[in-house]
């Protein structure tokens, strides 16, 4: 599932070509991807602009000319691409927002959903996140008070969104991983000098993500050399069996609170 850093990528790159841009059609194949009717849905949308794309932990908020919102969560196999008809790539489109001869797809949207909303609306929607952790007030004084807050291991506490917001399985690990922590260690529990160094492992960790441009898998648009490019750089996750970045020894998959979960039982304590 897509976290902060892809979903900060496909802020940064949309922003870049979306701004101002006027929405002249919407074709929408599922509409379980909507939250209203598809003839409310398209009366809303076209001929509105784009007027800033912002993100909030894992999802996008496309903020339209007429003061009102599309929510985007991507979850489980979604992903965005942005072209003309015949970039498009062979896959299932559920909802397709057309800027004349451009189009931004929306693909794989299963659990992943566009939802339209007023600005109260999403205030609502959205006021249970926890803080962003690459904010600048999100400091490590914060960071620890929160965390001590918390019964569960690091790997649960990490990917709750009530907590803080935009971290799931993939770099909850790499943080751990970064900070030479394991992941079933209690977050309660830690030593200052761990507590300082998760929280420079997560701010490290996610913003070197963001700028290698995650790891969707798919690039956004047919020129897109950035997207995908931290799949590669990912140290721990989904590696079981491979050599450790650090000592060599091979990864170790370990389930913690339910999750999957990857680490290096020799270089985290
Ligand atoms: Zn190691």
């Amino acid at each position: 599932m897509p976290e902060l850093p892809e979903m900060e990528n496909y802020r940064l790159l949309l922003n870049q070509r979306l701004i101002g841009r006027i929405i002249t059609d919407v074709q929408v194949e599922r509409e379980k991807s909507i939250n209203v009717p598809v003839p409310v849905f398209q009366r809303a949308l076209i001929g509105a602009s784009i007027r800033e794309i912002e993100r909030r932990a894992k999802h996008l908020l496309f903020h339209l000319s007429t003061s009102n919102v599309l929510v985007l969560h991507l979850m489980l196999g979604g992903m965005m691409f942005y072209g003309t008809e015949e970039e498009k790539p062979d896959r299932t489109v559920q909802v397709t927002l057309s800027f004349g001869a451009m189009h931004l797809y929306f693909i794989g949207l299963r659990l992943g959903y566009l939802h339209y909303h007023s600005l109260d609306e999403v205030d609502r929607l959205l006021q249970k996140l926890g803080p962003e952790p690459l904010n600048a007030e999100f400091t490590q004084e914060r960071f620890a008070q929160l965390m001590r807050k918390q019964r569960g291991t690091l790997k649960s506490v990490l990917v709750d969104q009530g907590v803080i917001a935009g971290i799931g399985n993939c770099y909850s690990d790499e943080i751990c991983f970064e900070a030479g922590l394991l992941p079933s260690r209690r977050s309660q529990q830690l030593l200052d000098n761990e507590m300082d160094r998760l929280y420079h492992s997560m701010r490290g960790v996610l913003a070197e993500a963001t700028r290698n441009g995650g790891y969707m898998e798919m690039p956004l648009f047919a020129e897109d050399r950035l997207t995908g490019g931290h799949d590669r750089q990912c140290k721990v996750y989904d590696r079981e069996g491979e050599p450790c970045a650090r000592c060599g020894r091979p990864l170790v998959r370990q389930d913690v609170s339910s999750k999957k979960s990857f680490c290096c039982l020799h270089c985290q304590h």
